[in-house]
């Protein structure tokens, strides 16, 4: 790609646009923006700019798109697939400044948020305010327009949706510096091709979001959560369609097995109430009343049970609460802490197609005399699955990673899964999405892609762009 490199006459004007600290130059900028949580992509911005409003966002766009510069939105780069690195450096604009709650609407029940809120932040605010904003990703120090360029899950998903099931509207900043109201407040929208979702989940790639109304619910005064034992993973896994299909809906439906629990014991230095059985289910519910969540929790433990659980732990107390919650929020980092390095493969499978998958990477296991801990949402078929590098040499690393990644991707499309269930393609899964879809459908998205940014100036080399 042919893109301006920064230089001084840029810095000077750029300058000129934001406060004197807020903009960052060359080696002024810390290691931390060249790299996102994944860590194995990595780049340097030639600039940093911390912005603080749409006008600031537009005005530096306008100069970006007129001189040719790329630019990179970064949240709290917290991103698990690249997403965020700037690959031909040029301008990073960082949203975290943007972090002010904007207004809450309790008649049409939206609140109205910067990009740089965090997700920690808004379900507080919501939940003092005895609202609810249902998207529960594992990380709660990213951002609201990270989660929403991710199209981030989460563990509600079973019960709620997604992060794009909330998203009602969207200020955002073109290429080209111009700025667009996408949606509003309104509940129905046949207004035309909806840009709004072709924004969410594009990571960074079409334009820079500014502002988000988001959709809110009454706050479920009852949760409670149920911890279910299997011998095999097989037995866990077949049981949830089943769950699904009864009338109760859980919240959420989390699997995990024995030894990625034995790796967050060690991590935290704390118990989990049971680590005797091969496979495990965690599962939430909610509701207005003890009454409503016991009938529905009832029917699911029972249905466990016929189904060859060999006890129900009913998660009520803080301790119970603090052990199992703890213990699942820590998995990512404890996998992480388990080896030297690891890649992660975030496929989603049809919910049915669970147990099969997760065998066959025990069966990969064997076949490339490797680990491959996993855990994830079996609700909804979307696997976190951590291929771990131990004491392999960069070279035998590399290959063997190649090899394991081709064949599990492989097999997710065997199994009509995809490529990402909520992490997204970044920098690193662009090879899979091109082997998953065919030349038309890329084609579409690289359509997308020109008709939104004609000079390729936003986040390129990403997601539909090899
Ligand atoms: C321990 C751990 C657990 C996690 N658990 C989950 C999980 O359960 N579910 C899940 O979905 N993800 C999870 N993630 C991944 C990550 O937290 C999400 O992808 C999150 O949405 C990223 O938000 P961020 O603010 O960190 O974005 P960044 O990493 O900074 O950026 C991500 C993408 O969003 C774009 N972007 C950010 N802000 C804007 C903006 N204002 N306008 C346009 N584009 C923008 C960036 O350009 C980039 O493409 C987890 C990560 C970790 C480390």
């Amino acid at each position: 790609m042919d893109y301006k490199k920064v230089d001084e006459k840029d810095v000077e004007y750029l300058r000129t646009l934001v406060d004197a600290d807020r903009i960052l130059v060359g080696d002024e900028i810390s290691e931390d923006y060249s790299h996102d949580e994944l860590g194995t992509v990595a780049n340097y911005p030639e600039v940093l700019m911390r912005v603080l409003s749409t006008e600031e966002v537009s005005a530096i766009m306008k100069y970006a798109y007129e001189q040719n510069i790329p630019v990179v939105v970064r949240g709290s780069g917290t991103g698990l697939v690249g997403a965020c690195v700037p690959i031909y450096g040029g301008i990073m604009l960082e949203t975290t400044l943007m972090n002010h709650i904007l207004e809450l609407d309790t008649e049409n029940l939206t609140v109205t948020v910067e990009p740089g809120v965090l997700l920690m932040e808004l379900s507080k605010f919501v939940e003092e305010n005895d609202l609810f904003y249902p998207p529960d990703p594992g990380e709660k120090s990213a951002t609201i327009a990270g989660n929403i360029s991710t199209n981030a899950g989460g563990m509600r998903a079973v019960k709620y949706g997604v992060t794009r099931d909330y998203v009602r509207g969207l200020t955002v900043v073109m290429p080209n510096g111009e700025v667009l109201e996408l949606g509003g407040k309104i509940v129905k929208n046949s207004s035309g091709y909806s840009l709004k979702d072709l924004v969410i989940g594009s990571e960074g790639t079409l334009c820079v979001i500014t502002r988000a109304v988001l959709k809110l619910l009454p706050l479920p005064k009852k949760t409670l959560s149920l911890l279910v034992p299997f011998d095999t993973f097989t037995e866990a896994a077949a049981v949830v369609p089943k769950i699904i299909k009864s009338k109760a809906i859980p919240t959420a439906i989390e699997f995990m097995e024995r030894q990625t629990i034995l790796f967050a014991e060690d991590f935290l230095g704390k118990k989990f109430p049971d680590t005797k059985s091969n496979a495990y289910i965690l599962l939430t519910f909610d509701g207005n009343t003890k009454e409503q969540v016991e009938a529905e929790y009832e029917v699911v433990a029972d249905l466990c049970l016929s189904e060859g659980a060999k006890d129900v732990y009913i998660v009520d107390t803080d301790e119970r609460k603090d052990s199992v919650w703890s213990a699942r929020g820590a998995f990512l980092e404890a996998i992480k802490a388990s080896t030297t390095e690891m890649d992660e493969c975030d496929v989603v499978v049809p919910r049915n197609r669970v147990a099969e998958f997760i065998n066959y990477t025990h069966d990969l296991e064997k076949e490339l005399n490797i680990r491959i801990p996993s855990f994830g949402h079996a609700g909804d078929g979307n696997l976190h699955l951590y291929i771990c590098r131990d004491e392999l040499g960069q070279k035998e690393w590399e290959e063997m990673l190649d090899t394991a990644m081709d064949k599990l991707y492989a097999k997710s499309l065997e199994f009509d899964g995809l490529v990402s269930g909520e992490h997204g393609i970044g920098y690193a899964k662009r090879k899979y999405l091109f082997n998953d879809y065919g030349e038309y459908e890329m084609g579409l998205m690289d359509g997308i892609k020109h008709a939104f940014d004609p000079k390729n100036i936003l986040n390129p080399k990403k997601v539909c762009q090899m």
